[in-house]
């Protein structure tokens, strides 16, 4: 395999800029681009050791000082020997320093090459790969914690232990239709049909983990929404901590869709505030709010708001009618002005009720903390092991899928070789989620999101 080279940093201008080589030549290519100041040869020094010296070019000269970091094979990231260049984070110093190492026989790194040359020797499972690349874009606490429990191995965990019940399962089978005259235990159809539905319920409880996680990483998809001028925007805003909705004294303002991104302690929210629901002759306004219906179709979170200042309207009692059994909270807004409405009616049709003043920003901890205890409480442990993308969840949709044809081969006293056949396929789709399996156009799709020089 060639030796690859590329800058592992930002492409900007910083203290200090990475070049990370990797492969057969690393210290061959380093002995010829580096001059240390002790004299010793990269390719003399030992593993996890630094050297201070020069980068030279062609005609010797020096480019800049550096630091030279050796990772000797296998105890590498790539598990391959890597060398990395610390040189000064200067974009056109670090261009040079890469197009030296380049020319001194070195190929350009694609977008996550190294990483996956430490899949490639068995250094990551591809679940851990994927943790890496999580661990790059996280930017909250929970991200972070999700991504790093993926990258240490929780996810492929939690699938190897999957994949050894079915693995036992198709040992049991095969001993006894393989050795039937040995003295193997019949295979009790009654015990198998336990031992399917228990990987089921596995694989079903593990698939209820990706939305969780995705709520975690892409943040909670949620919708505001309610009459006009119930205080939708300023609720908006209060959140966002800036002026981002227009908020008038005019009805029906707010005309399409406005999306913000806050975050809310570990939770982040993907706010869109909604034109106000209610009948109307403005045609544009009217999209608007079928566009508002769409969206609490597909939100994670509703927030409901309603004006304590005025009664209920009909309007409103539909919107509420929409939404019951949805993820929703009703905030009662306007708590600084003369309540006229029916709290009790409220409080029976929603099972969190959060009282505010958006405009005083009151009111605000409730909410935050009745966003804990729907998302945050109560969940899956990250070390349990979430799923953390699409790939992941239709990998174990197929396994399910696949498992759920033996059960149904079983109890159509279907001959036991066509169980080993369904549970044979889940086996292979669960070794392609974690990567021991998967075939070459999966592995580069996984690693062409990667950046150059990870
Ligand atoms: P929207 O149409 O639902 O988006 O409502 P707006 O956010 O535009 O607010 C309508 C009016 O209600 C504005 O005059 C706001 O200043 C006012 N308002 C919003 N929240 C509060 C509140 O908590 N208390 C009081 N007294 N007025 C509020």
């Amino acid at each position: 395999m060639a030796t690859i080279a590329a800058v592992a940093t930002p492409d900007a201008v910083g203290g200090i800029s990475v070049i990370r080589i990797s492969g057969d030549k690393s210290l061959e290519i380093a002995d010829a681009v580096f001059e240390a100041v002790n004299n010793v040869k990269p390719s003399q020094m030992q593993g996890y050791t630094c050297s201070y010296g020069f980068i030279n070019d062609s005609e010797n000269k020096h480019v800049d000082d550096v630091v030279l970091t050796v990772f000797r094979a296998p105890k590498s990231y790539t598990g391959e020997d890597v060398v990395e260049i610390s040189c000064h984070g200067g974009r056109y110093i670090t261009k040079k320093i890469l197009r030296i190492v380049l020319k001194n026989g070195a190929e350009p790194a694609m977008a996550g090459e190294f990483t996956k040359r430490a899949f490639l020797n068995g250094k990551l499972s591809l679940t851990q790969a994927e943790g890496v690349m999580d661990v790059i874009s996280s930017s909250g606490e929970s991200q972070l914690k999700y991504a790093n429990a993926l990258k240490d191995g929780a996810v492929y965990r939690r699938i190897t232990g999957i994949k050894n019940q079915l693995v036992e399962i198709l040992g049991n089978l095969a001993a006894w239709a393989d050795f039937p005259e040995e003295d193997v235990p019949e295979v009790d159809p009654l015990t198998l049909s336990d031992q399917i539905d228990r990987v089921v319920n596995d694989l079903t409880k593990t698939i209820a983990t990706y939305d969780h996680g995705r709520i975690v990483r892409e943040g909670i998809n949620t919708v505001i929404c309610g009459k006009p001028n119930v205080g939708k925007s300023t609720l908006m805003n209060c959140l966002s901590g800036y002026q981002r909705s227009i908020v008038t004294d005019i009805a029906g303002t707010t005309r399409d869709v406005i999306e913000e991104s806050v975050v809310l302690g570990d939770l982040t929210l993907r706010l869109s505030d909604t034109a106000g629901i209610r009948t109307t002759d403005d045609v544009i306004e009217s999209m608007g709010v079928d566009i508002a219906y769409q969206r609490i179709e597909q939100a994670d979170l509703i927030l409901a708001v309603f004006d304590c200042t005025s009664e209920l309207d009909e309007k409103e009692t539909e919107l509420i009618d929409k939404i019951f059994n949805k993820n929703s909270i009703a905030i009662i807004n306007k708590i600084d002005g003369e309540n006229k409405i029916d709290r009790q009616f409220i409080s029976d049709k929603f099972r969190y009720v959060v009282e505010i003043s958006a405009k005083n920003e009151e009111g605000t901890d409730k909410l935050v903390s009745v966003l804990n205890e729907m998302f945050i409480n109560n969940r899956s442990d990250a070390d349990e092991g979430i799923i953390a993308n699409e790939r992941q969840k239709c990998c174990l949709e197929k396994a399910l899928d696949n498992v759920n044809e033996a059960y149904d081969a079983l109890n159509c006293g279907m001959m036991l070789d066509a169980v080993t056949v369904c549970l044979d396929s889940a086996v292979e789709s669960l070794m392609e989620l974690t990567g021991e399996k998967a075939s070459e156009t999966i592995v580069n799709d996984v690693f062409s999101r990667f950046c150059v020089g990870k």
